[in-house]
């Protein structure tokens, strides 16, 4: 029986072991130098790896692009899904962080034209809110249009990136809209 037989043969390798050892052992002495791959010399053996290595890949070419290509989509996909995922998990703590950022831009560039009062320089309200930053010879916002900038926290950051030029004031809400409607706010007309 086959099933006896494999048996037999598991057994007789159990008591033998040493003996199938020592077998192996001299085996492997004796055919040593016989063998090309361990004859070589560490330069040569690169040497061939290189050269097998090589011919391997140009025998699999079509098999590695396909691979590859087909690794390159499916870890597309696994990385964007990655990326948006720490996008949504990120985004409250990133929004958090530029609105603080737009604010200290804001606060430095009404402290400068302001000189460290932080107030209108009209009516002199001090309401940190309702103050902007005002145009002096009017052409806001033709000046922004002409930088390119809109308003906002790019405006700002233009400012302190130009270092603070000239012609510039605080202005409140109040203050800004009189001198829109009126050509100069009111309070300085009286
Ligand atoms: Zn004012
Ligand atoms: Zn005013």
């Amino acid at each position: 029986m086959a099933c006896d037989r494999l048996e037999y043969m598991r057994e007789w390798r159990r008591k033998n072991r040493e003996k199938i050892r020592q077998y192996k052992k001299r085996y492997y002495h004796k055919h040593k130098t016989l063998n090309p791959r361990t004859s070589l010399s560490p330069e040569e053996k690169k040497q061939r790896m290189k050269e097998y290595m090589r011919s391997w890949y140009v025998k699999n070419k079509g098999k590695v692009s396909a691979y590859s290509k087909e690794y390159y989509q499916k870890n597309r996909a696994k990385k964007r899904e990655t990326s948006r995922r720490s996008y949504l998990r990120h985004r409250k703590m990133r929004l958090a962080r530029q609105k603080e950022k737009h604010a200290k831009n804001r606060q430095l560039v009404l402290l400068h034209y302001s000189k460290g009062e932080m107030k209108c320089s009209c009516c002199g309200c001090v309401d940190e809110w309702a103050l902007s930053i005002d145009h002096i010879e009017n052409d806001g916002a033709n000046e922004r249009k002409r930088l390119g900038k809109p308003s906002g926290n790019p405006f700002y950051r233009w400012l302190i990136a130009e270092h603070f030029p000239r012609g510039y004031q605080v202005l409140c809400r109040n203050c800004n809209w009189g001198k829109r409607v009126y050509g100069e706010c009111p309070h300085r007309k009286n």
